[in-house]
């Protein structure tokens, strides 16, 4: 079935609206689709806590994960052209490459993808991060990496793209359930949502096709994929313009500076649930490890503080392609590489949809992807048992 073929037939219901779904609607209604997209809160999505690296390289990425975000990070200039070109504005797309600082040649031959990197030597690091720790030897430039403005400028674009190109928004809705018939052969078919209002109205909406972006709230909605929140604090400092060039991926830290001068610290990783809120203990570990990555860092002014809760898997990886019922495509579990998977998210998105009943896109790049981040790989046994149905 066609991108046409199917706009003509039916509207995609796109099940929560944080950087995923925003990502997948425009990327559908580019192509024609018409769309719906429901959410709860535009502002407890994880896209607008992120610090926006695009860095599988400085992040150890492997395997399937490392190829998937590789091909994420070729098509972001052309998927953010795309953006900018629909919504009018910038989307803070820095191909500004990330250097790994290390305190021993023994740590950086160790690291998992140093062979993608360029070595540095100490008055190398230096060049590339004036003020950089004397602990740190070493290091690897990744030129290749890059970062988006997620919280100030990637969102917003987004949101203004798919508003161009047609798509619905229903704000402050919480989808509760996904309702499905069976049919003869015992194939659970989705037929529908139902929704519930911020007034407290429970609705119901049919939907032959939907694509599920709840993020760290996935679980909610199926159970049987485990996606659980990882909390993340970040603050940012006020740096002079051009102080930092290179996103900085110590060991305790990350600083990604962007191109007005403020820089972006992160992060923590804490597995408190959905407990709302930052701490000192969260807060006082950044500084200190921004103070040891960068001392002159600490006399920048500071400016804000957030947190978010990230969509973590049990491996960590994504869930993606098609779900436990048909008609449904998964868009969750994106962990700490959200913004650098979205393209190619969208893109795998709207290939799988644009498959129609066969359920599979008959791509060859797309295949090994939608085997190695199926939605079952966690329990098969499980398969259809626990979608939450009416
Ligand atoms: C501190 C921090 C730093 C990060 N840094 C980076 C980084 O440098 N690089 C990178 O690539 N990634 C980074 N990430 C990860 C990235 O932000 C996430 O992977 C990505 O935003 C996940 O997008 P999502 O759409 O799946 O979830 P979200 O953006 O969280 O959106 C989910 C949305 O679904 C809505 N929703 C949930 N349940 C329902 C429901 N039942 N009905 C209706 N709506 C619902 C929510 O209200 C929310 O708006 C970071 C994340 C955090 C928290």
């Amino acid at each position: 079935m066609t991108a046409l073929h199917r706009s003509q037939q039916q509207q995609v219901l796109v099940l929560g609206g944080g950087l995923m779904g925003l990502a997948v609607a425009h990327g559908l209604a580019r192509h024609g689709g018409s769309v719906r997209l429901l959410r709860r809160a535009r502002r407890d999505a994880a896209g607008f806590a992120a610090a926006g690296m695009a860095a599988p390289h400085a992040e150890s990425l492997g395997g399937s994960l490392l190829a998937l975000a590789q091909r994420s990070l070729r098509m972001i200039p052309a998927w953010v052209g795309a953006i900018e070109e629909d919504s009018g504005l910038p989307c803070g797309w820095l191909p500004c490459g990330t250097v790994v600082p290390f305190t021993s040649e023994a740590q950086r031959q160790a690291f998992p993808t140093a062979a993608a990197g360029r070595p540095l030597e100490r008055a190398d690091l230096e060049a590339e991060v004036p003020g950089i720790s004397p602990a740190f030897t070493c290091g690897l430039l990744f030129p290749q990496d890059g970062q988006l403005d997620s919280r100030r400028q990637l969102m917003a674009a987004l949101e203004q793209a798919c508003r161009r190109r047609g798509v619905l928004f229903e704000e402050e809705v919480t989808v509760e359930r996904l309702c499905w018939e069976e049919d003869g052969s015992g194939r659970k078919h989705l037929v529908g949502i139902t929704r519930r209002t911020s007034d407290g109205k429970r609705l119901w909406l049919p939907c032959g096709q939907a694509v599920l972006c709840c993020g760290a709230w996935s679980h909610k909605l199926i159970p049987q994929v485990p996606v659980a929140p990882i909390k993340g604090q970040m603050f940012s400092v006020q740096a002079p313009r051009q102080a930092l060039r290179r996103v900085l991926f110590g060991p305790g830290a990350y600083l990604v500076p962007r191109q007005d001068g403020l820089v972006v610290v992160g992060a923590t990783s804490e597995q408190v649930g959905f407990t709302p809120g930052l701490t000192p203990m969260g807060q006082t570990r950044l500084e200190r490890s921004l103070r040891e990555l960068l001392p002159a860092a600490t006399r920048w002014p500071p400016m804000e503080r957030w947190y978010g809760f990230r969509p973590c898997t049990r491996d960590q990886q994504p869930v993606l392609g098609p779900g436990p019922l048909a008609g449904l495509v998964m868009a969750t579990g994106h962990h700490r590489n959200g913004v650098l998977l979205a393209a190619v998210t969208a893109e795998l998105t709207r290939a799988v949809l644009d498959s129609g009943a066969a359920g599979l896109p008959n791509i060859p790049w797309a295949t090994p992807f939608l085997h190695a981040f199926r939605w079952n790989r966690f329990s098969p046994a499980s398969a259809q048992d626990s979608v939450r149905q009416d």
